[in-house]
């Protein structure tokens, strides 16, 4: 590091799991940066105090992640469509001015999951499917609204909450007893619930329902290979999983902080993969 070191960095409770700085400091180190990426872990309450203290330029942004990304989003003095329809912010960008910028790459990073291990989906071609009802889903559901889709339908075990971002967004909400016929003629099919995750019991939906051509897409990473994605590749589905929206996400905040686009010289899912033991 030097005196004109760019720092930005992860903040979150608790952060020690993050992925964020081994794919950020990797694309610092490929790309001859000179910058750093720091995980702070903050602890509940003190977030806004550590956000505003760094207006003015200290930090050039900060990803945010659970248990502050509303908190974030309050905070700032302007934010995206993305961020304001996801009712969350996973970057916040500080300028030399003492103003904050908020915005969410969530969905960004999920349709560029699409774009890379479904290439040639086509996000204007009919429904999609997005299970869950959670922040992932909020923004999941405002990124395709914003990209053309036709028509988006949540799913959610508690409708009410289905209901509610379906409102916000303009979409149709379901009961998840109601999976099949959500997924009847859909193009793609995502699950943002957190059914899957390492030991949780998987999500059980009649996957069968959807067209052949649909993508099937699981938010969970870990295991790389869900239950649910193993369930779409035995139907001969196309399947998208979430490590790739991870890195996905990472990239926009990347330019944001250091002014360029990642280099493609390093395999960062390689590296992910390697550190979160999958
Ligand atoms: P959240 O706010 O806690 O929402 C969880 C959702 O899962 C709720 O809709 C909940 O339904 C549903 N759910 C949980 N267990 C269920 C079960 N057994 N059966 C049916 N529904 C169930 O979580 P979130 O922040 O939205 O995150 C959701 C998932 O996406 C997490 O696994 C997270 O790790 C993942 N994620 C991945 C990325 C990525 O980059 N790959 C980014 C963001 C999030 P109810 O409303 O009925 O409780």
């Amino acid at each position: 590091m030097t005196g004109a070191t760019k720092v930005a960095g992860v903040v979150g409770q608790p952060i020690s799991h993050s992925m964020s700085p081994t794919l950020h400091n990797a694309w610092l180190a490929a790309a001859g940066i000179d910058g750093v990426y720091a995980p702070f872990a903050v602890q509940p309450g003190r977030f806004r105090a550590f956000a505003e203290s760094l207006r003015g330029g200290s930090v050039a942004g900060l990803n945010v992640t659970l248990p502050f990304k509303g908190e974030a989003l309050d905070l700032a003095d302007e934010a995206s469509f993305r961020a304001q329809a996801a009712k969350a912010a996973n970057v916040l960008v500080y300028r030399d001015d003492g103003s904050v910028l908020a915005d969410n790459t969530d969905g960004l990073g999920m349709l560029a999951a699409f774009a890379e291990q479904a290439p040639g989906f086509d996000v204007k071609a009919g429904p999609v499917v997005i299970l869950g009802a959670g922040g992932a889903a909020r923004g999941a559901a405002a990124a395709f609204v914003e990209a053309g889709s036709p028509q988006v339908r949540i799913v959610n075990r508690t409708l009410a909450r289905a209901q509610e971002i379906a409102e916000t967004v303009g979409a149709l909400a379901l009961p998840l007893s109601d999976a099949a016929e959500a997924f009847d003629g859909a193009v793609a099919v995502v699950n943002a619930t957190s059914a899957g995750l390492s030991d949780a019991p998987g999500l059980e939906v009649p996957l069968e329902a959807t067209p052949p051509g649909a993508v099937v897409m699981d938010m969970v990473y870990k295991p790389l290979k869900t239950n649910f994605l193993a369930q779409a590749e035995g139907l001969g589905r196309r399947t998208v999983d979430g490590l790739a929206m991870l890195i996905g996400q990472a990239v926009p905040s990347f330019e944001y902080f250091y002014g360029q686009t990642p280099p493609r010289s390093v395999d960062v899912r390689s590296l992910a993969i390697e550190a979160l033991g999958l």
